[in-house]
């Protein structure tokens, strides 16, 4: 059994195929990444995951219990699947350091120092310690997606959904938040990312799945992708990169 799972998903928007069959198995301490054009499906995919968007077909599993049965726990389910989007939306009323104790007091009942010791610890991880205080609106568009990242690992997930999430930055700040989903890597955590940054890709994914049109075309490890890719899509995606 792997970790995260999804079985033969099919999504619609109204007449619109949008996930036709995906099968993927992400296993445990494994950093799966994901690539493809635009509007191929990659977001719905892990906005499926995180049931931000109901499926119609197939299954969605992690840790083996169903995350798409319309009766499971979906409060429950998201405490375990942290997710990091393209828009950081941080409170922008509250600081680093509460956006980052909010979750944790008022969905798991935490107590606040605890919280709050802990939310040092992963502002820490994140390179700012020295901006627990601070207001979003005070923060580079990297230190707040850092808090973003922070805030969605104070929930003690066990995989963690990152959509684009060095899309919006100005170049020069892409480094410091990949960098941070490095470290992530290094120490086991299960990610799911979907990205434009190649090198990151490369480096640090234990796997390339590329997605178009709906459909996982290829599925290799990053060296079998970027040297020698198995299937016609690949190539024609890796010959646009270049
Ligand atoms: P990607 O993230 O790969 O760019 P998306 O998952 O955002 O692709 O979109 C896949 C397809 O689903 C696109 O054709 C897009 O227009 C469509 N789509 C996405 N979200 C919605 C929605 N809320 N309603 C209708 N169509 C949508
Ligand atoms: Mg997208």
């Amino acid at each position: 059994m792997s970790l995260l799972e999804f079985e033969k998903v099919n999504k619609y928007f109204g007449e619109t195929h949008v996930l036709k069959d995906v099968d993927l198995n992400v296993e445990e301490g494994e950093v799966c990444v994901i690539i493809g054009p635009s509007g191929s499906g990659k977001s719905t995919l892990l906005r499926c995951a995180n049931r931000l968007e109901e499926i119609q077909g197939g299954e969605i599993r992690l840790d083996g219990q169903s995350i798409s049965d319309p009766d499971a726990d979906i409060n429950r389910l998201r405490q375990r699947i942290g997710m990091v989007f393209q828009s950081f939306n941080l409170f922008p009323h509250k600081t680093a350091l509460e956006n980052v104790t909010l979750a944790p007091t008022k969905v798991k009942g935490k107590d606040a120092s605890s919280a709050k010791q802990e939310a040092k610890t992963l502002l820490d991880r994140v390179g700012l310690s020295a901006q627990s205080s601070s207001y979003p609106n005070q923060l580079s568009g990297g230190q707040q997606q850092r808090v973003a990242i922070a805030r969605a690992l104070a929930m003690n997930p066990r995989v963690m959904l990152f959509d684009e999430v060095t899309s919006a930055l100005d170049p020069e700040l892409v480094g410091e938040v990949l960098d941070v989903m490095h470290s992530l890597a290094e120490e086991g955590m299960t990610m799911l990312v979907v990205t434009h940054e190649m090198g990151f890709a490369r480096e640090v994914g234990d796997r390339i799945v590329l997605m178009a049109d709906g459909r996982v075309v290829e599925d290799s490890p990053p060296e079998v992708f970027f040297e020698n890719p198995k299937t016609d899509r690949g190539k024609q995606f890796l010959s646009k990169l270049l």
